[in-house]
């Protein structure tokens, strides 16, 4: 970032980011208590009626903690190369009065986390590198109730979000410009769908992004005055802030106007900050033990089980695609972004099908299938047809004994029932046909119908080729040879000129 200064010499400045994630765990129930994190399947999702005594705060309650909610954080630990604290690790209250709060405080840690000093490889595409990014801590809290502001002055609160588990994820400040950021957003996002932690979807909120932003001159040691920025709905939100406020320091530096330590709200449809409010100290919290939990002490046994239930991580993924299976970085883009896609296609090449025959019907005509149903929550492991019957259907391709047309009516007919797609060949006439006398015999038909076509086409009107290529694969519903049907009709035409 440069500016310029009144004597109009450029301040080079450096870009500092740190980046806070909070990812709500995929959990059955609440964090300290029984209550589910969803409504029932097919059930309206009404407003408090996920709450119980001890999610509401009421007194003479005791929270029990969540193991599985203990073990997702450590999971992502171990995933970011962090230090997982076999040591006894305290939960803490976070006192603060607010109405989104039930009890007046928060179950959070804060000396000692389950999980520290990590790191994170992030590719920077734009960049055209990779970063390693420093991971100070993910520890685990619970989450507090929903406010909507009515307006006319009055707010209303949903408890239902309230104890949902909350995994807090804080960077080094070792980002050095929006892109990263934004690249940091989107490597983590995959990392916890892929290991199972969150749903990790920013615009539902199950993914919060805070950025912290300071600039310093180049080569100072020492940092700016930091500002975090919240409400960020998007990766894109996050880019876009992060560059708003990167340029506003520099302003303020260049120009030697103070900047303060706040916290500030991203307005997407303005395209700027707002001013929430200045930021309080960590002491203001008055963090202390929470009387009413043990500590917890992670056996070095049981954190050794989740290292050896880690799943093969995306980055390492999209490595494999494209070292070992040959596959082109986009494909290996495309199908590693989505654990349940990438557990399909690796299926599915595991069943037979040449790896990038697999990966162009998986990215191609199977994506497409998955994607009209999306709106249902289809994913790829809910898909009927087995991953061994679209390597059996790629086979069948590959041998010429269906088209490539009537293998994609087959495919959008067994996804969805499951069915054997060489069953449905077999059972449906659709398999190609190959028979050079009986194709030479169609060509034929379709020469002596259609006499005016063929004179024009004689006398130069070449595009009618089509057309004619067109008629005999309607005699012969499809199933043709395409290639044996091209080298009979151009040879007869030709043979007529
Ligand atoms: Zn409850």
């Amino acid at each position: 970032m440069a500016a310029m200064t009144a004597t109009g010499a450029r301040t080079q400045y450096e870009t500092i980011i740190g980046i806070e994630v909070h990812a709500q765990l995929r959990t059955a129930s609440k964090m300290f208590c029984a209550c589910p994190t969803a409504p029932p399947p097919d059930a309206a999702d009404e407003p408090n009626t996920r709450v119980c005594p001890i999610c509401m705060g009421m007194p003479g309650t005791l929270p029990t903690i969540n193991r599985r909610a203990v073990e997702l954080v450590m999971l992502t630990g171990l995933a970011l190369d962090c230090r997982v604290e076999t040591a006894a690790v305290r939960f803490e209250r976070k006192n603060y009065f607010y109405p989104d709060l039930p009890k007046g405080y928060q179950i959070s840690q804060y000396a000692l986390p389950l999980t520290s000093n990590g790191s994170l490889e992030v590719p920077v595409p734009t960049e055209g590198g990779s970063v390693r990014i420093g991971i100070t801590r993910a520890h685990l809290e619970e989450d507090t109730a929903r406010l909507s502001h009515a307006g006319r002055g009055f707010s209303v609160v949903d408890f239902n979000r309230a104890g949902i588990p909350l995994m807090e994820i804080v960077t080094e400040p070792d980002l050095r410009s929006p892109a990263q950021a934004r690249a940091y957003g989107e490597t983590l996002r995959d990392i916890l769908r892929y290991i199972g932690a969150s749903n990790a979807d920013m615009e539902a909120g199950s993914m919060r992004i805070e950025g912290n932003v300071s600039l310093r001159p180049m080569g100072d040691d020492r940092f700016g005055t930091k500002v975090e920025v919240k409400n960020l709905n998007s990766f894109r939100s996050l880019e876009r802030a992060m560059e708003y406020e990167v340029a506003r320091h520099a302003e303020a530096l260049e120009r030697g106007e103070p900047l303060r330590q706040e916290t500030r709200g991203w307005d997407e449809g303005a395209g700027r900050t707002i001013v929430q409010r200045s930021k309080e100290e960590a002491n203001d919290y008055r963090y202390f033990p929470e009387p009413d939990l043990p500590p917890l002490r992670p056996s070095q046994a049981w954190v050794a089980d989740l290292r050896a239930q880690l799943p093969e991580l995306p980055a390492a993924r999209r490595e494999r695609y494209e070292t070992e299976l040959g596959l082109s970085a986009y494909d290996a883009g495309v199908l590693t972004a989505d654990v349940a896609l990438a557990a399909y296609y690796d299926a599915v090449v595991e069943a037979g099908a040449a790896p990038k025959t697999a990966a162009n019907w998986v990215t191609g005509e199977f994506s497409r299938l998955l994607n009209q149903r999306a709106a249902d929550g289809l994913r790829a492991d809910g898909v009927a047809l087995a991953p061994g019957g679209l390597a059996e259907l790629i086979a069948a391709v590959e041998s010429g004994s269906v088209s490539g047309t009537n293998a994609k009516a087959v495919l959008g007919r067994t996804f969805a029932s499951g069915e054997s797609p060489l069953a449905v060949i077999e059972a449906e006439g659709l398999g190609q046909v190959s028979d050079a006398g009986l194709i030479g015999r169609e060509v034929e038909a379709v020469l002596a119908e259609f006499t005016s076509q063929v004179a024009e086409y004689r006398s130069g009107k070449t595009q009618l080729y089509g057309f004619l290529v067109g008629q005999v694969m309607k005699r012969t519903a499809g199933r043709a040879d395409a290639r044996l049907v091209n080298d009979e009709l151009r040879r007869r035409l030709d043979e007529g000129a």
